[in-house]
Formats: C-alpha cells, sequence, structure tokens
C-alpha cells in the first residue's frame, strides 16, 4: 500500500497541470447563486470528465438550468467490497463588487503557489481534486472492487438540497465524503433551519388611532404588530441565552445554538398601525438534536411569551419552518452530522492522510454547514474532508494552496484504492433513513 501512495504521490506531482487544469475550467463557469439557473455547462463538462474516467452517469433538472450529475463506476465485486460516495457543489456565492477584487473572479491566476478566483476554496478546488484523484487511480490502472459514486450537485449555496435530490432518488453507499471547505481537517457539522415568525392583527387601523390604542380610555384593543414582534424578539434571545447555558456537544464552543433574528419586515406604511410584521430567523443545532425539536421548543417558547401578552394571547404568533429553497422560497434546511468515530472508513482515510501529509489527522465540527447533512440524514456514514480555509470561501480573492489541492487528491486516491479494496463486513448494516421534509 506504500508502495502504491508513492506512486499516487509521484503521479499526482508530474500531472499537477491537469489539476490546475481542470481548476481553471470549473472557475471559468459563472455558476453563481443567486441568481443560479446557470450550472448546465459546467455539469456537461462534469459529465464529461466522468464518462472518461468510465463511469456511468445520469443526470436530472433541480430547476431550469441547474442540473445535477450523478455517477456510478461498477466496481469489479461490488457485492461483497465496501463503497464510497464523492459528493460536491457547483454552484458558488455571488462576487460581489467586482472592483475589490484584486484578481479575476472567473479566471485562475496563480501567484505564489495560491490559486485565486471564486470557487477555489468553496468549492471548486474540492471538485476539481477529487475528479484528479480519479483521473490518478485511472491512469495507474488501479480497478477498484467496490463501487464509486460521484455527485456534482448545485443549489448548496442557496439552501436547495441538489444533494437531498440524489438521496431522495435512493443513492447509497457504504461512506460518503463531501469535498467541501475543510482545510483537509475532518469534519462533521451542526445543522441548520431557518424560519418565518409572523404576528398579524385581524384588524387594520389608521395611524390617528394610535393614541386610543396605547393611552387609558382609548377603548380600542388593538397593536402594532412591529412592537409585539420586540416582544418576540427579546422572547427568542432569552431562549437562546438559555440554550447556550445548558446544551454543549463536544468540538463546538459553548453557545454554538444560536437564534439570528436576520431579516425583518413588516406595516403597511406610515399612515397605518402595522398590522403584520414578519421576523426570518437562523437556527443553528446540534448534532445531537433534530430540526423538528429545536423548531418545537422555539414555538413552545415564544407561544408562552404571547399567553403573557394580553393582546398577543388572543393573536398568537404564525410559524414557518425551513423550505427548498432561499430564493424560491426563502427558507432552508441543512441536517446536522454526526462523525462516527469507530467508522472503519474514518480510520482509513486518518491513516492516509497521515502518510500524506505528514501530519496528524484532526477530526472535529465544521462551523459551517453543507450538504454532508444530507447523506447522513438519509443513513450514509459521511465526513466533510476537503481543501481551502473557511476564511477564504466566500471571500474577495478567494484562494486555496495548490500544495493543499495536491494533497487533498493524493489522499483521496490512497483512499479509495483502500476503501474500494477492503471486504465488506458482515454485521454491516445500513442505518435507518430519516425522512426529512
Ligand atoms: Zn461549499
Amino acid at each position: 500500500m506504500r508502495d502504491l501512495q508513492e506512486k499516487i504521490n509521484r503521479l499526482a506531482e508530474e500531472r499537477q497541470e491537469r489539476l490546475i487544469d481542470i481548476l481553471r475550467t470549473l472557475v471559468a463557469f459563472e455558476t453563481v447563486s443567486p441568481p443560479a439557473r446557470n450550472t448546465e455547462e459546467a455539469q456537461s463538462y462534469v459529465k464529461d470528465v466522468l464518462l472518461n474516467l468510465g463511469f456511468e452517469t445520469e443526470e436530472w433538472e433541480l430547476f431550469p438550468g441547474d442540473r445535477i450529475v450523478a455517477g456510478t463506476k461498477q466496481g469489479e465485486r461490488s457485492e461483497e467490497y465496501q463503497s464510497l460516495l464523492l459528493n460536491g457543489h457547483m454552484d458558488v456565492v455571488a462576487v460581489g463588487d467586482e472592483a475589490s477584487w484584486k484578481y479575476p473572479p472567473f479566471v485562475i491566476t496563480e501567484e505564489e503557489g495560491l490559486l485565486y478566483g471564486r470557487g477555489t476554496s468553496d468549492m471548486k478546488g474540492g471538485m476539481a481534486s477529487s475528479l484528479f484523484a480519479l483521473e490518478l487511480l485511472q491512469e495507474l490502472g488501479i480497478k477498484q472492487k467496490g463501487d464509486i459514486f460521484f455527485q456534482s450537485v448545485t443549489g448548496e449555496e442557496a439552501g436547495e438540497a441538489g444533494t437531498k435530490s440524489c438521496v431522495d432518488r435512493g443513492m447509497k453507499a457504504d461512506f460518503a465524503i463531501v469535498a467541501d471547505t475543510s482545510n483537509l481537517e475532518i469534519h462533521g457539522q451542526g445543522g441548520v433551519i431557518t424560519g418565518w415568525i409572523t404576528i398579524k392583527s385581524k384588524e387594520t387601523y389608521h395611524d390617528g388611532l394610535r393614541s386610543r390604542m396605547i393611552h387609558a380610555g382609548g377603548g380600542i384593543n388593538g397593536a402594532s404588530a412591529i412592537e409585539k414582534m420586540a416582544k418576540v424578539i427579546e422572547g427568542l434571545q432569552e431562549l437562546e441565552r438559555h440554550w447556550a447555558i445548558t446544551k454543549s456537544y463536544p468540538e463546538f464552543p459553548m453557545g454554538s445554538t444560536t437564534i439570528n433574528p436576520s431579516v425583518i419586515e413588516g406595516g403597511r406604511n406610515a399612515a397605518f398601525i402595522a398590522d403584520e410584521c414578519r421576523l426570518w430567523i437562523t437556527v443553528h443545532f446540534y448534532p445531537n438534536e433534530t430540526y423538528e425539536e429545536v423548531a418545537k421548543e422555539i414555538e413552545e417558547h415564544i407561544l408562552a411569551v404571547a399567553m403573557a401578552d394580553p393582546w398577543m394571547k388572543n393573536n398568537p404568533p404564525l410559524f414557518k419552518w425551513g423550505g427548498k429553497s432561499m430564493i424560491e422560497e426563502r427558507g432552508e434546511v441543512f441536517p446536522a452530522l454526526d462523525v462516527d468515530h469507530t467508522h472503519e472508513a474514518l480510520a482509513v482515510l486518518k491513516e492516509q492522510h497521515q502518510t500524506v501529509s505528514k501530519r496528524k489527522a484532526v477530526v472535529s465540527m465544521s462551523s459551517t454547514v453543507t450538504d454532508a447533512g444530507w447523506l447522513g440524514a438519509a443513513g450514509i456514514p459521511a465526513v466533510i474532508y476537503g481543501p481551502g480555509k473557511l476564511d477564504d470561501a466566500h471571500a474577495v480573492d478567494e484562494k486555496v494552496e495548490l500544495h493543499q489541492l495536491l494533497e487533498h487528491s493524493k489522499v483521496l486516491a490512497g483512499f479509495i484504492a483502500k476503501w474500494c479494496s477492503t471486504e465488506r463486513s458482515n454485521t454491516h448494516d445500513e442505518a435507518e433513513a430519516r425522512a426529512i421534509y
């Protein structure tokens, strides 16, 4: 195995221009989200690369203009040997004011061992190094016994769950690696759910009636939905502090379970008492919680706050949780992902990482969310393991180290060679898939 890893390492160094080339091609596709609906060309490029690698591919539309490409390379003895799923997203976040970029965002600039361009760290870099790893194995003539699956998805940056559409089609594997930004650490993640809290008055009042709603003897039992929302926000802060004190999870800083009031909308215009107010919140939770549980906790707490208010008691806040797209529905869900520290594949990945990088593998929790949560929720043991730093993801002059990209490819190629030649143990049980929506 050491010999093989050395061969892989040597070939990776020799062929590094090809790795840069794949990344250059991927970055040149302006797959920015929002607006999204622009990944077809990029996806057909990935499809061609997979076809050249001997994969069979299928594709489907997530939204018009956004396609998912899924490939399968059948192993020689699929039934008895471990399978692997590689997953990545093709969409990237907006560039913002291009004038603030020193380097052109959709052209790769190489400078002092760094590659600049939108998506280099999140996560076209990881896509490129994953495809390159497969090419290395092909060139070395290594045929794996277990199946390899590759999912090139879109929609991740807008919570559009392209990966969920893959698992909804029944795609499974013994282990999965999502090559999203993790600085070559092995990560699980907390979960995120967004929600809307709405306060709505049954009556609409003229601004001129305000004094009768707030002063002694006024006689109008009305309220400003905006002012009542202030109470709701206070209630959310109370619950957030309570969670910070009472909840914890290994590898997460205390207080990671936040409730962010991210957007507020309300009122008609200055001539009215606001009869409706809507608050968009973003909730982070730990891997030992489900989004249903945290949503329920928030509802119960806020309804208790409302019960203590004479007007809200009869006009309780309304809740709408999650959604399938931040663009289409203004809502999203990312399930949490726990790392199974005893999983056989994790041991192999850690070992390959250490062999290649000469550094001990770090297993930890990401401070962000990725599609890996959908794989875990579908019962596929998964980790996030990709090149690039979170500080660079979404940033102006986004960049990745070429050295790290190469290292990712080497580790991945070595891992695939080993894992997909490992016999399945008889005790292997597929975890029950959890329904998400
Ligand atoms: Zn990403």
